[in-house]
């Protein structure tokens, strides 16, 4: 590989992205459009495994703005049904309207947006951590295995690693979440409740005492199957014993699955929510993962990382434009809205898990169908409208993680 070229005195890049994963694709491009010069820095190289399948409607204008059309290869999203195998109810709410929503293999869609990001001019340099990243002189400089890299801006867009975030030790869990996911996925899975599956292209929510699953329909025949703990893991516990136990113990899961071939060891993920209360600076902004990370029971990830990466990458524009980049308060107008999608959301959520929002409001809600439309748009990710009152009161009352 070309050793990267500091010159003194003229950073070689406006802005240095670190973490080439949906937030990080999504700013490179975006400031690349805007004719700035790129370096996006990715530890993996592409196509690489990553969880976090099912997408949100209201991320569909972002996808157009990076030129590319998502439903290509991937299966259509009409919306989510929540399931209790034991009380025998479900809930449909339709989620795609205005605009679509798609599940989505990781490994292939990460790599488009990588490959995007190239194709508008952005220098992609794969296989490159970010080991350490300096801010002097009214320039950034970042260390890699390749040598140093200097330029006018930084984005943390490193996912849950939350580079700066960590460093900094401004990184707060939230804990009364789910505790831990279990999950892999499934090839060859067929018959009748595959076909409605495919036919409709849902994520099921199912219920269970644990806390939660999900089933996702992915391209190819493949499913994804997770298992969301609300508990702590018992020490000792096999994993893939627990989850093989619940997949079992699920009628739908046991029909869907039949003759369906494992395609990965179980996976795990634990302590998955958090918050960076330090999510900008001079110089520097945390975006998507690295920013924050709410349980992913409403499908709020991806979502959250390409309206944050959109937004600071418009705004980083301007500075770059103005000369004004160096300004600590340069995304202070913006982190409210970064705030205010956070808050609700994590309301939302909460709630899921300290007032059984399913049972007692989801299950209910074909009494009204005002208050059905209002959960789907939030369910959608449509936070900025300012006119959904289910929103206003899900946040009344509430604790605010971040102030807005
Ligand atoms: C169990 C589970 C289920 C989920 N389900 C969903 C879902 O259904 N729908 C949804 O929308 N979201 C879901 N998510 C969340 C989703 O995975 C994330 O929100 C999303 O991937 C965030 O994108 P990102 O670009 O911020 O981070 P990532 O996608 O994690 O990308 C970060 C990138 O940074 C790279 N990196 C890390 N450190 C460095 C470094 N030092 N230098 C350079 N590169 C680095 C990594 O290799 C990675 O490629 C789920 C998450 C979990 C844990």
């Amino acid at each position: 590989m070309e050793r990267p070229v500091v010159v003194r005195g003229c950073p070689a890049y406006d802005v240095i992205v670190a973490g080439g994963g949906p937030a990080g694709c999504t700013a490179a491009t975006l400031l690349a459009m805007y004719g700035h010069r790129v370096l996006l820095l990715e530890k993996a190289r592409h196509p690489r495994f990553h969880i976090g399948e099912s997408m949100l409607p209201y991320a569909e204008p972002v996808i157009r703005r990076l030129g590319l059309d998502w439903g290509e290869g991937n299966v259509f999203k009409a919306g989510a049904v929540f399931i209790d195998e034991v009380s025998d109810q479900a809930m449909f709410f339709q989620l795609s309207g205005v605009h679509r929503a798609y599940q989505v293999e990781r490994s292939r869609f990460d790599r488009q947006l990588w490959d995007n990001a190239a194709r508008h001019g952005v220098d992609c340099r794969d296989r490159c951590p970010v080991e350490a990243v300096r801010f002097a002189d009214e320039r950034v400089t970042v260390a890699t295995p390749d040598g140093l890299f200097d330029g006018r801006y930084f984005i943390d867009a490193t996912g849950r690693a939350a580079l700066l975030g960590r460093r900094d030790r401004c990184i707060e869990r939230i804990r009364h979440l789910g505790r831990f996911a279990l999950y892999t996925h499934y090839a060859s899975v067929a018959g009748a409740l595959a076909d409605e599956l495919y036919a409709q292209g849902n994520i099921w929510i199912l219920m269970v005492d644990l806390g939660w699953m999900w089933v996702i329909p992915l391209a190819g025949g493949k499913v994804s199957v997770g298992l969301v703990s609300k508990y702590n893991r018992p020490a000792g516990t096999d994993t893939a014993d627990l989850f093989r136990r619940y997949v079992t113990a699920s009628p739908r899961l046991r029909r869907l699955l039949a003759g369906a071939r494992q395609l990965l060891p179980i996976q795990a993920e634990a302590n998955f929510s958090y918050l960076n209360h330090r999510r900008d600076g001079p110089r520097y902004v945390s975006i998507g993962d690295a920013a924050g990370f709410l349980d992913p029971v409403f499908s709020s990830g991806v979502f959250l990382a390409l309206t944050g990466a959109a937004r600071v990458a418009d705004r980083i524009h301007l500075g770059l434009e103005n000369g004004t980049e160096g300004d600590p308060e340069l995304h202070r107008p913006d982190d409210r809205d970064y705030a205010l999608g956070f808050n609700t959301m994590y309301a939302f959520v909460e709630r899921f898990y300290q007032s059984d929002l399913i049972h007692n409001v989801f299950f209910e809600a074909h009494r009204d169908v005002r208050i059905k439309r209002a959960i789907s748009e939030l369910l959608a990710g449509n936070l900025w409208q300012g006119d959904n009152p289910w929103q206003d009161t899900l946040l009344q009352g509430r604790f605010a993680l971040t102030k807005p």
